[in-house]
């Protein structure tokens, strides 16, 4: 059956139109907004698919269409968004999975059960915990611990939201067993890059590589505050100067291990820089600076780790400062299936004629969480501008067309050799 893209795209602009302002797309989890996109989707998959949606103990939506064979594929993204966010990102995953279904049930029952999730919750923007609809599922979420105490600026608390929403924060633990009982063989998920690499390589989508694991701590410089006139420079204890130049030195740690190739690529940023006293007639006495250190290959992230902590001393020490280090976030690596890669890499190939480039993510993304416990798959389309997180977020029309097609193809590709797998005669898992 011929991929069409065009059924997702109009489905896309419907989604935008019924829950965007004049500032970009609202879909914020645990809001009306966010409900009203739920709903929408529910009642589309409901007319369209014949489908009902289910939810998991963690607000996760389902939609299936049962197979004739053990097992399942999992496809799916997340309704959710930034506040003023883009008509893309998780969503484009979500509808095209729609299409999936769509697809699927015109062919007659597939090999093996097929589902959409909507996942609740990725962004994480109202109450700052990314990715909790997911990591419940895949059982990496301590709810009672890691969610319980949060509120919202307004001072909204989180379980009291989630419980306005018909999900009691007590029973999240639930949709791991829900996940466990899927049988998931394979998850694919097909999300915006939004970043600016495919836009600079001219290529309107790609394989996912995985997704870069994560150090993030929170350094503390002190020396000592002193006047701006009164105190020499040979005789300072300046914390902000040393910050500075860990800053620098974060910069060479990445641009010194990032290859020429995508896969080989690493960031560090600093994204925080706190001064005390913080006025014009001061040295700094103290400095606050924060390193977010991402890589695809674990060993390579622990040797950034470990060449920023020596930068750190060693800009203590020039400036005569004291330095403390504070972990924040270890994420580690998650590189994604090869056998789902090459399915992807396939169909992009037979969309765009050419060979698919292979790319990592730097942003996490819900198939973080699958990648840990199930074979998983991405394909990204080209973000241009390569910005996300703002209602500038756009892809190209012809790319968006062909990074559809591609997933809709790479889909067909692991229904297939799941099709195969099921069958009687072999055990065997890709
Ligand atoms: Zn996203």
């Amino acid at each position: 059956m011929k991929a069409d893209a065009g059924r997702v795209i109009a489905d896309l602009e419907e989604l935008a139109a019924l829950s965007s302002d004049e500032r970009g797309a609202q879909r914020v989890a645990w809001t009306p907004t966010w409900q009203k996109a739920r709903a929408w989707f529910a009642e589309k998959l409901a007319r369209e698919v014949g489908v009902g949606v289910t939810r998991d103990g963690a607000g996760n939506l389902w939609a299936s269409l049962p197979g004739t064979g053990a097992g399942s594929l999992v496809v799916g993204s997340h309704l959710d968004c930034v506040p003023c966010g883009g008509w893309l990102d998780g969503c484009l995953g979500v509808v095209a999975g729609i299409e999936v279904l769509r697809r699927v049930k015109a062919r007659g029952a597939p090999p093996v059960t097929v589902h959409l999730v909507d996942w609740a919750d990725e962004e994480g923007a109202r109450f700052g915990r990314s990715l909790a609809g997911s990591a419940a599922a895949a059982g990496t979420l301590d709810s009672a611990r890691e969610l319980s105490h949060l509120k919202d600026r307004s001072g909204v608390a989180l379980p009291d939201a989630m419980r306005e929403h018909g999900v009691p924060i007590e029973g999240m633990a639930d949709a791991a067993t829900y996940f466990r009982a899927r049988d998931v063989r394979a998850y694919l998920e097909l999300h915006i890059e939004q970043g600016p690499v495919l836009e600079a390589m001219k290529k309107p989508c790609a394989v996912v590589l995985g997704t870069m694991g994560v150090e993030r701590h929170l350094l503390s410089f002190t020396g000592q505050t002193a006047h701006s006139g009164a105190a020499p420079m040979h005789l300072r204890h300046d914390a902000f100067l040393a910050a500075a130049e860990f800053a620098l030195a974060c910069r060479a740690v990445a641009v010194e291990r990032s290859g020429k190739a995508p896969r080989s690529r690493v960031v560090a940023t600093c994204g925080v820089v706190k001064v005390e006293p913080n006025f014009v007639t001061a040295v700094p006495g103290a400095a606050e600076i924060s390193v977010d250190l991402r890589a695809l290959d674990a060993k390579v992230l622990a040797g950034m780790l470990a060449a920023a902590q020596r930068a750190s001393k060693a800009a203590a020490k020039r400036h005569k400062v004291s330095v403390a280090w504070r972990p924040l976030m270890h994420i580690a690596p998650r590189p994604f299936d090869q056998t789902l890669m090459g399915f992807a890499a396939r169909g992009i190939k037979e969309i765009t004629g050419a060979t698919a480039p292979q790319i990592p993510s730097g942003p996490l993304h819900d198939a973080s969480e699958m990648a840990g416990i199930v074979p998983t798959a991405m394909v990204f389309a080209q973000s241009s501008p390569g910005i996300s997180h703002t209602r500038l977020e756009d892809t190209p029309r012809p790319a968006l067309d062909k990074s559809i097609r591609a997933f809709l193809l790479a889909v067909d590709h692991t229904l297939e050799h799941l099709g195969h797998e099921a069958l009687p005669s072999s055990g065997r898992r890709c």
